[in-house]
C-alpha cells in the first residue's frame, strides 16, 4: 500500500525541515509546492512568472495553476510508492483534488500531522531562515545554523533569504493560513487521520514525535 503524508501547519512551523527528515527515513519523495514554484521562478518559466506575482504578496497561487502543477509532479513514477506532501493541499478545493488523484493510484492520504507553533515563534523562525539555492535545504541562523556561513551543508550551494520571509509578508502569510488553510484541520479531523504535533520543540524532538505517530 502506498503511503501519502500531508504535512499541515502555518508557515514557519517546520514542515519543510520535517518533510526532509521523513522523506529520507521512509525513502519517499518530498513534494513541496513552494519549492516547485521557486524552481520555476529561478528558471524564469511562464509558471514561475505567474507564481511570483502571488508569492511576493504572500497570497496563494490560483488553484487551477497549482493543481495542474501538482498533477504533473504526481504523474512521475517516483510517486507510486507514496510521498511526503509539504505545502499542498492548502485549501479544501486542493484537498478534494488530492483525494481524487490518489484514488487513481489506488492510494489515499494516510496521515496528516498538524505541526503547530505560536505566531511569535513562527515570525522568529522565518526571519532567521536561510534556504539553499540548489535543493531547498533549510537552515536557521540561530536554531539550525549551517556549518559554514551562507553555504548549504548538503550540496555546497549558496543560501539565500526568501523575499516572502520579510516581516510584513510573513504576517499576511499567517493570515492566509488561518483563513484558507486552517479549514483543512476540520476536513482531515473528520476523516480521523489528523494528529497534532507540537512544532515549538527542537527539530530532533519534533522528528521523534512524528516518527512515533507514523509508526503507529
Ligand atoms: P511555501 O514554500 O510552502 O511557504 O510556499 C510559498 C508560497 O508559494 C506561498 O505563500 C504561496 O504563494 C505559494 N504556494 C505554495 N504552495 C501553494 C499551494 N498549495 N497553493 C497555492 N499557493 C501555494
Amino acid at each position: 500500500m502506498p503511503t501519502y503524508i500531508v504535512l499541515l501547519g502555518p508557515p514557519g512551523a517546520g514542515k519543510g525541515t520535517q518533510a526532509e527528515i521523513l522523506a529520507a527515513n521512509f525513502q519517499l519523495p518530498h513534494i513541496s509546492s513552494g519549492d516547485i514554484f521557486r524552481e520555476n521562478i529561478k528558471k524564469d518559466t511562464e509558471l514561475g512568472k505567474l507564481a511570483q506575482t502571488y508569492m511576493s504578496k504572500g497570497e496563494l497561487v490560483p488553484d487551477d495553476v497549482t493543481i495542474a502543477m501538482i498533477r504533473e509532479r504526481f504523474s512521475r513514477p517516483d510517486c507510486v510508492r507514496g510521498a511526503i506532501l509539504d505545502g499542498f493541499p492548502r485549501n479544501p478545493a486542493q484537498a478534494d483534488d488530492v483525494e481524487g488523484m490518489l484514488k487513481g493510484f489506488g492510494g489515499q492520504v494516510n496521515l496528516v500531522p498538524l505541526i503547530t507553533a505560536p505566531s511569535d515563534v513562527l515570525i522568529l523562525r522565518l526571519a532567521g531562515r536561510w534556504t539553499c539555492r540548489a535543493n531547498g535545504h533549510i537552515f536557521h541562523e540561530r536554531f539550525n545554523p549551517s556549518k559554514q556561513s551562507r553555504v548549504c551543508d548538503f550540496d555546497g550551494s549558496p543560501l539565500f533569504q526568501r523575499d516572502d520571509d520579510k516581516a510584513d509578508t510573513v504576517k499576511h502569510r499567517i493570515e492566509v493560513y488561518q483563513n484558507q488553510t486552517a479549514p483543512l484541520i476540520d476536513y482531515y479531523n473528520k476523516r480521523g487521520i489528523l494528529v497534532e504535533i507540537n512544532g515549538s520543540a527542537p527539530i530532533e524532538e519534533v522528528a521523534a514525535h512524528l516518527m512515533s505517530a507514523l509508526n503507529k
